[in-house]
C-alpha cells in the first residue's frame, strides 16, 4: 500500500513549480496527485502545458506529465484531492494571501514559496535547520483561521539562504553588523537566459524589493515564538546590495561581519564544521550531510561548481578572512530553485511530517 501524503502543487507550471515536480517525482513521503496554475494552462496536460518552457534538465516525468492541469482558483475541488499543497504563483501579493488562505480554510495545510504571508506574525517561516521552533505558532494560527488541520508555512526569500545559514552557527559571538553583497542567478526572477537575452554578458544592478527582504527576513527567521506569534529578533544590523549577474542559478553572497565578542578563526570553521540541524539530526529525506561544507581552495565557491553540493540543499563557504573594518569577511553560496525555494518547501514539508502537523486526511 502506497502511505505517501497526497500533494499538489499550485503554480506547478513556473520555474518554482518545475522544480517540485522534478524533486517530487520519486519522492519517499510524498506523491503529486494534482498539478494546478492559472486559467491559461488549465485543462491541458501538465507536458503540453509547460512544452517549450521546461527549464529543468532532465524530462517531464511522465505519471506528472499526463495530469491534467487544474484551475488554481478551483480552490475546494483541489483541497478535496490532497493532504496539503506547495504554492509557488505570480500574481499580486494580495490575490496570493486570499489564496494561500482559502486553501488553509479548507483544511489544505499550505507549503509556500510566496512572499505574501511572510510577515504575518503567526505564520512560521522556515530555514528548517535554523528555526525548527518556530512551528509551535501553527496551533495558535489553526486557532486564528478556525481550522482544525490547515495552516500557511511560508520559505523566506532565496538571497538570505546562503549567508544565514551561515551566520546561524555563530550567534552564540553576537554578531552585530553584516554587510552583504549577493550575486543573484536570473532563475531567480523564473527566467532563462532564451526569455531573458538581456541578461547574456551583462550585470543588472537592481533586483526590485530584494534588499529590503535580505535585510528584514533573517530578523523574523531568528526571531523567538511569544504568546502563539513570532517576534522578530533585533539585530544584527544587516545592510545588503543585491545584483542580478548572468549565471542561470546559484545565488552567492560576500559578507562582512562584526561581532560582540569576536570568535577566533579556527572557532569560526569548528561551528561551520560540526552544525547540525533538526532536519540533519531527524535525518529527513531532503536534508544535506553536512549542511555547511567550508572550502579551503581560495577559489571557491564557484557558481556552477559548487550550487550542486548536497543534492543542491548544502550551502557552501569559502575564504574565510580577517577584514580591515568588520572582524570578518567571507563568500557563501546556495541554490536558488533548490535549497532557495522548492527544495527547501520540500524539506520544510518533511520536518512538518516528522513533527505531526501533516497528516493524511
Ligand atoms: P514563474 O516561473 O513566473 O511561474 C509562475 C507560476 O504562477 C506559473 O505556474 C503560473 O501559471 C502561475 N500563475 C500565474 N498567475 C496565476 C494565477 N492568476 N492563478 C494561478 N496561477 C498563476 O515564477 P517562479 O519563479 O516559479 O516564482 C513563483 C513564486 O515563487 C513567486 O512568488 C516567487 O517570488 C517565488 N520564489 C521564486 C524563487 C526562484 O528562485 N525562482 C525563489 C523563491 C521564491 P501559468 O503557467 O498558467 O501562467
Amino acid at each position: 500500500m502506497d502511505n505517501r501524503l497526497k500533494v499538489g502543487i499550485v503554480g506547478a507550471t513556473g520555474m518554482v513549480g518545475q522544480r517540485f515536480v522534478t524533486l517530487l517525482a520519486e519522492h519517499p513521503w510524498f506523491q503529486v496527485v494534482s498539478v494546478a496554475a492559472s486559467q491559461r494552462s488549465a485543462g491541458k496536460p501538465y507536458a503540453e502545458a509547460v512544452a517549450g518552457r521546461w527549464a529543468m534538465a532532465v524530462p517531464v516525468p511522465p505519471a506528472i506529465g499526463s495530469l491534467a492541469v487544474r484551475d488554481a482558483s478551483e480552490v475546494e475541488g483541489l483541497a478535496r484531492e490532497v493532504d496539503f499543497i506547495f504554492c509557488a504563483v505570480d500574481m499580486p501579493k494580495a490575490e496570493t494571501r486570499e489564496l494561500e488562505e482559502r486553501f488553509a480554510r479548507a483544511e489544505t495545510p499550505v507549503v509556500s514559496n510566496n512572499s505574501a504571508h511572510r510577515s504575518t506574525p503567526d505564520v512560521p517561516m522556515m530555514l528548517p535547520e535554523v528555526n525548527d521552533e518556530h512551528l509551535t505558532v501553527i496551533p495558535a494560527q489553526r486557532k486564528r483561521l478556525g481550522t482544525r488541520r490547515g495552516f500557511i508555512a511560508v520559505k523566506p526569500n532565496c538571497s538570505i539562504q546562503s549567508y544565514v545559514p551561515a551566520l546561524h552557527p555563530l550567534r552564540e559571538f553576537g554578531p552585530e553588523k553584516v554587510f552583504v553583497c549577493t550575486y543573484q542567478a536570473i532563475s531567480g526572477a523564473g527566467k532563462t537566459f532564451s526569455d531573458w537575452p538581456e541578461m547574456v554578458d551583462n550585470v543588472i544592478p537592481f533586483i526590485g524589493g530584494e534588499e529590503e527582504k535580505s535585510e528584514n527576513e533573517p530578523l523574523k527567521v531568528w526571531g523567538a515564538v511569544r504568546g502563539g506569534q513570532i517576534v522578530s529578533a533585533q539585530g544584527p544590523t544587516i545592510t545588503s546590495q543585491c545584483i542580478r549577474v548572468p549565471v542561470t542559478d546559484g545565488h552567492l553572497a560576500a559578507v562582512f561581519v562584526s561581532f560582540a565578542r569576536k570568535p577566533p578563526r579556527e572557532k569560526v570553521l569548528e561551528l561551520w564544521r560540526d552544525f547540525q540541524g533538526k532536519p540533519q539530526k531527524l535525518r529527513l529525506p531532503s536534508a544535506p550531510q553536512p549542511f555547511l561544507r567550508y572550502f579551503d581552495e581560495d577559489n571557491r565557491p564557484q557558481t556552477r561548481l559548487d550550487r550542486e553540493a548536497g543534492g543542491g540543499m548544502g550551502i557552501t563557504v569559502g575564504r574565510l578572512r580577517e577584514d580591515r573594518i568588520l572582524d570578518y569577511r567571507f563568500v557563501c553560496l546556495s541554490h536558488n530553485t533548490l535549497r532557495g525555494a522548492a527544495g527547501g518547501a520540500v524539506l520544510t514539508a518533511e520536518l512538518l511530517k516528522a513533527e505531526g502537523y501533516l497528516q493524511a486526511r
